[in-house]
């Protein structure tokens, strides 16, 4: 009562999960959705006898049905709660495995609001040491909302170098910051483009953004992921790096993210 007489409503613990860890982006197509999963999968690369998860937050364009090579309608619990989809061992929650496909949602803000509640607190778990939240791009109610529903153990902002990108990602961190969220760090992504041809190495958006914000705010960069085709290509098949080309490079570095996590 008292929470909600100051406005605030009260954090609870989602049933079942220890820990955890939202990936977050001042804004879209910075990368956050692929490194939201390489990172789970990172996680249990790492550590084969923890369990992690993943919920999809961004309900406006759920990813992680086609990331996670998923898709169908979660059976109900004999208590009405939904079953994630599995797969590579990583049970899944998205908007995107209950509703269609292609029908377009005129979202208004109380349907996100109770799309959130639901995908939060009508979701059975089991036991998993980590929960990787694919949040919404950006840093609107929606984000604040979740930070202030739930116990979250550190965020990760997902930024390329380029300036703006950089900008909104500061704003995130801010917000975090704002509501007591630990910034466990930034991702510095699409850092550096290798030539498959002749290995020459180029900066496309610039090559120490992340890090100089980094120092501004005071808090680590936890890996640098190169801009590579194949990151790109597995994704859209639905075969995340970390566990389609396990000894590349790429999936080496979405590994040390889940070890500095
Ligand atoms: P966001 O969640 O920030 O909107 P996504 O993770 O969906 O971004 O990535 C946007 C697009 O960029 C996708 O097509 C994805 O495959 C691609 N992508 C992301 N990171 C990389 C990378 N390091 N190298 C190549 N392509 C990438």
């Amino acid at each position: 009562k008292q929470h909600m007489a100051r406005g605030l409503p009260k954090q609870k613990p989602i049933a079942g999960v220890k820990q955890v860890i939202v990936v977050a982006s001042g804004k879209g197509g910075v990368g956050k959705s692929t490194t939201a999963v390489n990172l789970a999968l990172g996680l249990t690369a790492n550590e084969p006898s923890k369990t992690v998860g993943i919920l999809d937050a961004d309900v406006y364009g759920p990813s992680i049905p086609k990331l996670m090579n998923l898709k169908g309608n979660p059976e109900l619990t004999d208590n009405n709660l939904m079953r994630p989809l599995v797969n590579f061992g990583i049970p899944c929650m998205s908007m995107g495995f209950l509703i269609e496909e292609v029908a377009p949602i005129v979202w208004r803000g109380l349907m996100v609001m109770s799309a959130i509640e639901k995908l939060l607190r009508q979701v059975d778990w089991g036991n998993l040491d980590y929960l990787v939240i694919d949040m919404p791009p950006g840093t609107g109610d929606v984000q604040l909302s979740i930070t202030q529903h739930i116990p979250i153990a550190g965020a990760v902002i997902v930024s390329t170098p380029q300036d703006i990108a950089l900008l909104d990602a500061r704003r995130g961190a801010e917000m975090f910051k704002k509501v007591n969220v630990p910034v466990l760090g930034l991702v510095q992504n699409m850092s550096v483009f290798q030539c498959p041809n002749c290995n020459h190495q180029t900066h496309i958006f610039g090559k120490d953004g992340a890090r100089d914000l980094a120092d501004t705010l005071g808090v680590q960069v936890l890996g640098d992921i190169p801009l590579h085709l194949s990151i790109r290509e597995m994704s859209d098949s639905g075969k995340p790096v970390v566990v389609s080309s396990p000894d590349s490079p790429e999936a080496e570095a979405y590994r040390k993210v889940a070890t500095a996590v």
